[in-house]
């Protein structure tokens, strides 16, 4: 199968992570997200272990935690020894209640609030990423105000077109992120930068994109971010010392997608970046990426219960299922492509077609098209597979779906680490 945390028993049900799926929707009812912690670390100590061995002892990935955000992941990104990258006070405070050492938080985005700026301060966190002058300017009064220096990346678009989906491409110079290199204002963005008082350079951040398969777009983006540092450092005397090349590696969704080696990526990527540092005569920075998808992606699968199948004569059928864009969004979003299939029936034959729509009032709630499985059944256990990533993150309460529930899977163990929304938790805020 797509990822070597699933296989099918005897039974024919599909088994992730060592247990049964189908025993897994029975406890806890459906819908339901299942994540493999074992996944999940492989995935922060390949990126971790990689890090360090080919670029510099220091370096260190950032788990792009808007992926999935929620307190027992930041646990394990603490005892992994990883640093996090967060983009609103929300998953800095979710961070900070598991305990997580703030100084390792990179605090991103193109729109934080001044309450946001003051507590991400207050808070101790290590580095803010900024996407502006106007944010510089503003992160240097409040840090002044609280009597603090904050350390400070800059956002800098390369200009480089990952060849991905326009809506998840963010790396070009028309982008809501970042100051661009081509259009000369990333250089005064560095020089208005190094007059303040209150903020202390460290280095650049860039982010090309996401789902890109090969590593290429990587050493693109490396070979312009450090030219720009050999610029900066002739004009102003400032070298970074620290160089993020943002998040995007891909996963696998499909059996479409080819295998990704991350570990080799890395290599490939870390390779350039030395010879560049030489050809630029700048020193090797400490590096830093921030995987989000491919840290948490296949460590989660979403089981669902089927409802009813619609047979449109001469046209096509639809089973319906008890969750939808409420949990999983992106093939409204994006058209994402998914794997779906029969977690009790997986030793059957794949031979009738079927669209699997979601529970909402909007006709694009559909989890994928055309998918291939045995013809569903009132009360089969539908799986969706690499749901971890950018899924439980985007759900929303659209016509009042309670979200689902988070069960955690460790050494064959299963627990609740998000409890499942009740109808009374929903409306706890109403008045
Ligand atoms: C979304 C994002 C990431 C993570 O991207 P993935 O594709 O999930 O790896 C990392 N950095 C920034 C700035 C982002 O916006």
């Amino acid at each position: 199968m797509i990822c070597n945390n699933l296989t099918v028993s005897e039974a024919g049900h599909l088994v992730f992570a060592g247990v049964d799926t189908v025993e897994m929707a029975k406890k806890y009812g459906t819908p339901l997200m299942l994540l493999d912690e074992g996944k999940i670390r492989e995935k922060c100590s390949i990126y971790r272990n990689a890090m360090q061995k080919y670029f510099t002892p220091d370096s260190m990935p950032l788990y792009a935690s808007k992926a999935l955000s929620f307190k027992y992941i930041y646990k394990i990104a603490k005892s992994e020894n990883i640093g996090i990258d967060c983009v609103s006070a929300g998953e800095i405070y979710t961070a900070q209640q598991a305990g997580f050492p703030l100084e390792r938080a990179y605090f991103h985005g193109n729109s934080k609030t001044d309450s946001e700026i003051r507590f991400a301060i207050e808070n101790g966190v290590g580095h803010f990423v900024c996407d502006s002058v106007e944010e510089v300017e503003a992160v240097n009064e409040i840090a002044g105000a609280l009597g603090r220096k904050q350390k400070i990346l800059l956002r800098i678009t390369p200009g480089i077109d990952p060849h991905t989906h326009k809506k998840i491409s963010t790396g070009s110079v028309d982008s809501k992120f970042g100051v661009a290199i081509e259009t000369n204002q990333a250089y005064e963005l560095v020089k208005e930068t190094l007059s303040l008082e209150n903020v202390e350079l460290t280095g650049f951040h860039c982010h090309i994109g996401s789902q890109i398969f090969e590593y290429d777009p990587f050493c693109d983006a490396a070979r312009i971010m450090l030219r720009f540092i050999a610029d900066v450092k002739k004009m102003y005397g400032f070298e970074a010392s620290q160089l993020n090349l943002g998040g995007g590696m891909a996963v696998r969704y499909t059996e479409d997608d080819p295998e990704i080696d991350y570990d080799a990526n890395i290599k490939g990527i870390a390779d350039i970046v030395k010879a560049l540092c030489g050809e630029f005569g700048v020193k090797m920075p400490q590096i830093l990426m921030e995987p989000g998808r491919s840290i948490v992606a296949d460590a989660g699968i979403t089981l669902y219960t089927a409802g009813y199948l619609k047979e449109i004569t001469g046209l096509k059928n639809y089973i319906s299922i008890d969750g939808g864009m409420t949990d999983n969004p992106r093939f409204t979003l994006y058209q994402s492509p998914y794997t779906v299939l029969l977690a009790n029936r997986a030793n059957e034959p794949c031979d009738y077609k079927c669209t699997v729509a979601g529970r909402c009032c909007e006709s694009g709630d559909i989890i994928q098209e055309d998918v291939m499985m045995p013809k569903p059944r009132r009360h089969d256990t539908v799986a969706v597979l690499t749901t971890g990533a950018y899924n439980y993150a985007m759900a929303s309460h659209y016509n009042k779906v309670p979200k689902p529930e988070v069960v955690m899977i460790k050494d064959g163990e299963d627990f609740t680490v998000i409890r499942r929304e009740t109808y009374e938790s929903m409306i706890s805020n109403e008045v």
